[in-house]
């Protein structure tokens, strides 16, 4: 059994009650590591080596810090397989898509911003009496950093890169749902030479050890990606401190297909951003609306491309799909679907546990679902499930497909399919989301914002939006002669 420790002031540290959670691998159902319960002393003691670690790491140059994210990224690299094989276990991701994608994205993270704030800029101007304005950049403080469980060690670096970058120490809390890569990359940073105290990462679940992160007075930032109901929590808890706070949350996200778009590329991509990673992307595209024309067609080689998908061990790299997170995630997911048929959702294929044999019998595996004539108002077309369930809903125009495109609470991101590049543009300045794709999925650029609109969101990340959020601008302005 591997047990999961803290990792405070440069040290792996055992939770100062002792506590500790089981940490389950979805795939078997089975308990394999346990994780520390942290509580309100251990987040204290973080955040102590946090605020001392500080001031000579804010104080270093920037080529400094840049050469550190970079010994980050190299070290975390000749980890590559180890990384992911751990988050397959932990998470249920297939293997391939950790070691193809996720954990070369988060080695990205650090490079990307290791060389980003070595070509910041900021503005100085001449004042109308002859006075010189220029801007002083400086890092926040301790910034509190907290990350869910679908793209672990993704999302983890995506906070931790830019925040210590720009000169920030942090404590970050994980999900405790899938503790296992952050707690390798306290491993990796060790390696790499980070300060101790730069990086602290503390264990726990969320209502105890991520509120008083959250409510800690030392803490002036929190960096937050999670679920809608959690967010809103959050925005509550950190209101009376005034801190800088980054909201990146649910989705509900509209895939639109017209009758022009190119089926070759439409087609498997709309199978990726329904499934990848069993659904549990907060950017995958969940209501799939196809024009009437070809609505016939599409269901018919979407459900068949559909049933197509192998559902297995994650491990093993012929499967696209492995099992959802937990148990209550999959029950919650079920719940769902049984929901959408009482509302007179038809289910075209899947809509069921998958039952495995041997070592895998009690695994939490779905298998991917495809529902149909459900109302675009119902629930299920209404609130997020973040599982392998998508509905497909005709529409017949332009203005109307946005209009129940936009529908819904949330605004993360959206994607058109179409030919036609004036409609392309139209959807795009009407659809209520903080990214469109169009004839794409999933195409990420760091130096582009990102976050969402309405309940998916407050604030944006990424490129110079990242820089301008782990930093203060000071203006000073000095007189002229
Ligand atoms: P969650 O909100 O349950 O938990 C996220 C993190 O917040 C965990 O570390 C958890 O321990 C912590 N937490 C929970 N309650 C807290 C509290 N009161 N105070 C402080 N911390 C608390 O989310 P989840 O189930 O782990 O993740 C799934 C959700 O994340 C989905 O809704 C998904 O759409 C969303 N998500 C959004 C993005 C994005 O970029 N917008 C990316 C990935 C996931």
């Amino acid at each position: 059994m591997i047990r999961i420790k803290n990792y405070i002031n440069g040290e792996f540290v055992e939770p100062s009650q002792g506590e500790y959670l089981p940490n389950y691998n979805p795939s078997t159902g089975q308990v394999y590591s346990e994780l520390p319960n942290s509580c309100e002393m251990d987040v204290a003691q973080a955040v102590v080596a946090a605020r001392k670690a500080l001031p000579k790491w804010s104080k270093l140059n920037a080529e400094k810090r840049s050469a550190m994210l970079y010994r980050i990224a190299d070290e975390l690299e000749k980890r590559i397989e180890d990384f992911a094989i751990a988050e397959s276990r932990d998470q249920g991701k297939p293997v391939h898509l950790a070691r193809d994608v996720e954990v070369p994205r988060a080695i990205w993270n650090f490079r990307f911003f290791a060389g980003a704030i070595l070509h910041q800029r900021d503005l100085s101007t001449e004042g109308a009496s002859g006075s010189l304005n220029y801007v002083l950049r400086q890092p926040v403080g301790v910034a509190g950093l907290i990350s869910p469980w679908n793209l672990p060690l993704y999302l983890l670096s995506w906070k931790i890169a830019p925040a210590i970058a720009t000169g920030n120490t942090c404590v970050a809390k994980p999900s405790e749902v899938t503790p296992m890569t952050a707690f390798l990359l306290g491993e990796v940073l060790t390696a790499a030479g980070v300060p101790p105290g730069v990086v602290n990462i503390v264990h726990g679940v969320g209502a105890k050890a991520g509120a008083t992160l959250v409510e800690h007075p030392a803490v002036p930032l929190i960096s937050f990606t999670g679920g809608t109901s959690t967010g809103e929590i959050i925005q509550k808890q950190a209101a009376p401190f005034f801190k800088k706070l980054s909201l990146e949350l649910g989705g509900k996200n509209p895939n639109i297909i017209f009758n022009d778009a190119d089926m070759k590329k439409c087609l498997p991509t709309t199978l990726r951003s329904s499934f990848q990673n069993q659904g549990e992307i907060c950017l995958c595209g969940s209501r799939i609306f196809v024009q009437e024309d070809i609505y016939d067609s599409f269901v018919e080689s979407f459900v068949a491309e559909t049933e197509k998908i192998k559902v297995g061990d994650p491990q093993d790299s012929e499967n696209f799909m492995g099992p959802l997170v937990s148990e209550p995630h999959m029950q919650k997911v079920l719940g769902c679907i049984e929901q959408a048929k009482k509302d007179g959702g038809k289910v075209l294929t899947g809509g069921e546990r998958v039952k495995m044999s041997g070592e895998l019998e009690n695994g939490y595996f779905v298998r991917p679902t495809v529902i149909v004539d459900l109302d675009r108002c119902s629930e299920i077309n209404q609130e997020e499930i973040f599982g392998p369930v998508v509905t497909v809903l005709p529409f017949k125009y332009m203005h109307e497909v946005a209009d129940w495109a936009n529908t819904v609470r949330y605004g993360l991101s959206a994607s058109v399919w179409t030919s036609n590049l004036n409609r392309a543009h139209k959807m795009a300045k009407k659809l209520e989301a903080g990214t469109v794709w169009v004839n794409t999925w999933l195409d990420r650029d760091l130096r582009v914002p990102f976050g969402g609109q309405k309940a998916s969101g407050m604030g944006r990340e990424g490129g110079e939006d990242s820089l301008d959020f782990y930093t203060e601008k000071k203006t000073v302005c000095i007189g002229g002669l």
